[in-house]
């Protein structure tokens, strides 16, 4: 029997709030009340209270700033509550602030469509939105599913996917993603996936070959999904543009979808508007999130070309994309887009871009130089940096390295999030030069700290 709901059983909850006086501090109330994604509250800490953003910098309840060094979760493109972005927000709010988007369409809708259109490859037509990333590749793969059985071939039904990527966290990008604790619990529901090695250095051929094999039984392959240059979070793990060029002409030619899932790398992080634009050929279906607002509001864009989009077209109503989202296309996230691209294509911003890589160019000859042997790889594409730390117990999310950096990093006020013995710099693009050298600094101190262990 449903337990009907009583304003009673509500108004219950301030009054013992009030009656405790322990719960004061924001921490203390969240703890109470707040379960927080990825996080292992038997033994956590306290969640930190951010009171305020301001550029690259949070501001703590106490007053503490922290440097955003991961772009809160590769996000933010322009710095925290940027005055300009806020004010198109604000603007839009009191025009339009939400509408369905079946049946109707906004100005900022479209104007972005044709501004992503514009900066997309010239190959792609059409933006469907939604609004995350693992929806943006849900949306992909669904795309990707129906366009052949649109047209009556239903044998089509495996992904080839890299081993250690990450699509999200939704049972469909799971499937695609890597076999791994985060998502054991739900592998008896992920649908196969063929798997490629990741083609790092020396490793090219193996995910060449493994695709040819692949794609004998190209008659049941939708589509060949990947994270382009960088799987973010596998590890920050690089490849080169070469083989994926040569991946993605052989499933083309072998009649294989091809979806570039650009969330992390898109809008300038890896030096150029999209990984993609490193390579000749060009995927079919981009999926674009994070950075696509400037980090600022949720929103999620699949992109296809023309040839998938006549697919769904027919007098036959099953052909339609069944596929919505009550926020999809939200005016105001739309609108943030719009304002974040304005910033992006700033002269200044672009310098701004090859300031960073140019730091981390420098960065990585000190640490070649000095911390060799603390020190397993250090990679960078555009404006990612990441270091490998050596550890006896090789590569693993789990690995104590990983604990001890974040809190050495906090206390320094540095907001970094190791993946595992990987540390890795994903910064807003208005970091200052300054700011860079600070972070620096206190890894050269970290790795010091571990080398003296
Ligand atoms: C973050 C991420 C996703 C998922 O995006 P969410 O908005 O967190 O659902 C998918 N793919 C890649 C490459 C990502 O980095």
């Amino acid at each position: 029997m449903q337990k009907d709901f009583s304003i009673d059983e509500h108004l219950e909850y301030p009054v013992e709030n009030v009656e405790n006086p322990v719960i004061t501090s924001m921490s203390e109330r969240d703890a109470k009340s707040v379960w927080h994604p990825f996080t292992q509250h038997y033994t956590a800490p306290y969640s930190i209270p951010v009171v305020k953003g301001q550029g690259a910098y949070l501001f703590d309840e106490n007053g503490k700033r922290y440097i955003d060094a991961i772009a809160s979760w590769w996000v933010n493109l322009h710095g925290h509550a940027h005055p300009y972005i806020a004010q198109k927000v604000a603007e839009q709010f009191l025009q339009l602030e939400q509408v369905i988007f079946a049946g109707f369409t906004h100005e900022p809708a479209i104007c972005l469509a044709e501004r992503l259109l514009d900066i997309l490859p010239n190959n792609q037509a059409k933006i469907f939105y939604s609004d995350n990333g693992s929806t943006a590749v849900e949306v992909a793969l669904k795309m990707a599913i129906q366009f052949f059985h649109n047209q009556g071939n239903t044998r089509k039904n495996k992904i080839i996917a890299f081993a250690n990527g990450y699509h999200g966290d939704t049972f469909g990008t799971m499937a695609v993603g890597a076999k791994s604790a985060f998502n054991a619990p739900f592998e008896p529901f992920l649908y196969e996936t063929l798997y490629l090695p990741v083609p790092t250095k020396g490793h090219e051929t193996r995910a060449l070959e493994a695709m040819q094999e692949y794609l004998q039984n190209a008659d049941e392959i939708a589509a060949f999904v990947f994270e382009p240059l960088i799987q973010g979070a596998g590890g920050m793990v690089m490849y080169e543009p070469g083989v994926l060029n040569e991946l993605i002409a052989l499933a083309k030619a072998h009649g294989v979808l091809t979806i570039a899932d650009e969330i992390m790398t898109g809008f300038g992080r890896t030096g150029k508007m999209f990984a993609t634009d490193y390579i000749e050929h060009k995927p079919d279906i981009f999926c674009l999130s994070k950075g696509l607002t400037g980090g600022a509001m949720a929103l999620g864009v699949t992109s296809s070309t023309q040839t998938i989009f006549e697919a769904f077209l027919s007098d036959d109503r099953r052909k339609t994309l069944f596929h919505s989202h009550s926020f999809t296309a939200n005016p105001l996230a739309c609108t943030a887009a719009l304002a974040s691209l304005d910033l992006l294509l700033l002269p200044e911003t672009q310098a701004q871009i090859q300031m960073i890589h140019q730091s981390h160019q420098c960065f990585k000859e000190v640490l070649q130089e000095k911390y060799g042997k603390a020190i397993a790889d250090v990679r960078i594409r555009g404006t990612i940096l990441a270091i490998e730390i050596q550890t006896s117990e090789g590569t693993s999310y789990f690995s104590n390295i990983r604990d001890t950096a974040y809190n050495f990093f906090l206390e320094k006020g540095i907001l970094m999030r190791p993946l595992g013995n990987v540390i890795y710099l994903l910064t807003p693009y208005c970091i200052s030069e300054e700011d860079l050298q600070y972070i620096y600094t206190a890894i050269e101190e970290f790795l010091q700290h571990i080398q003296a262990k």
